[in-house]
């Protein structure tokens, strides 16, 4: 079967001398590993490039049964300009695209995670700003999208509300792997990552928001900014990479 897709590259390999195994991240098929015959021949000369974070339009020879598929053509989409040309946003993009490959099961369509992906992606490539709020934002809704929505509304273990929880004037909480733990729980026992409230607030405000460039408008103290990184790091790594850090997230934080 011949099918033209609208597809995200998440990763290219080498092989053999001219060709490449890209994994292709489509609209309407999902993951998909393709050969592209002779590319890296016509790279050289500047044309057909599929580099991972850039968006084609590719024509699959999918064939049945098979896990890896012949791609015939690929052109190049005008979208996402700008990630190029600042590492941090660059490391941003390589840290979605990554994640996205290690948490999407193959040739399974998941429209919904190409559309979120694509526009984290072209908030990237235009952040001013807070690059890391768009990664942030992608891993907080791809948590939701694939289930794993952490509840942080109330304290998973005795149900007590934010609201309740902020009365007390208490300072700080946790962020298990299921959500927010009150400190009274903690006390008792349970844990995770403790977050400040200034941090809950900002991943609700993550989890909320319905675009990226909404999360670009949350600011973040460094502090803070550590403490949503550190509550992200364990429901991503428990729920979506099999327990693997993401290597261009520790590029991402290194850029401090
Ligand atoms: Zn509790």
């Amino acid at each position: 079967m011949i099918v033209t897709t609208d597809a995200i590259v998440l990763k290219t390999m080498k092989y053999r001398d001219t060709s490449q195994i890209i994994t292709l991240f489509s609209r309407e098929h999902g993951k998909l590993s393709v050969v592209a015959k002779g590319i890296r021949n016509r790279q050289k000369t500047g044309a057909g490039g599929a580099e991972p974070m850039t968006c084609v339009r590719a024509v699959v020879y999918k064939k049945p049964g098979k896990d890896l598929h012949l791609m015939s053509q690929c052109d190049r989409l005008p979208v996402f300009k700008g990630l190029a040309d600042d590492l941090k946003r660059m490391a941003g993009g390589m840290a979605a695209v990554e994640l996205t490959n290690l948490s999407m099961p193959p040739e399974e369509p998941h429209e919904d995670v190409f559309e979120l992906l694509s526009r984290t992606l072209e908030s990237l490539g235009d952040a001013t700003r807070s690059p890391e709020n768009a990664l942030y934002y992608y891993e907080m809704q791809l948590l939701g999208i694939l289930g794993f929505r952490p509840e942080l509304r109330s304290c998973v273990e005795c149900g007590r509300s934010l609201a309740r929880i902020a009365e007390d004037g208490l300072r700080h909480c946790c962020i298990s792997t299921h959500g927010l733990i009150c400190a009274g729980c903690e006390d008792r026992g349970f844990g995770g990552e403790r977050v400040s409230l200034a941090a809950l607030g900002a991943l609700t405000g993550l989890q909320d928001a319905r675009h990226p460039e909404a999360a670009s408008r949350i600011i973040l103290s460094a502090a803070t900014r550590d403490e949503v990184g550190g509550a992200l790091r364990l429901l991503v790594l428990h729920h979506l990479t099999g327990m693997k850090p993401l290597q261009s997230e520790q590029v991402f934080f290194t850029l401090g």
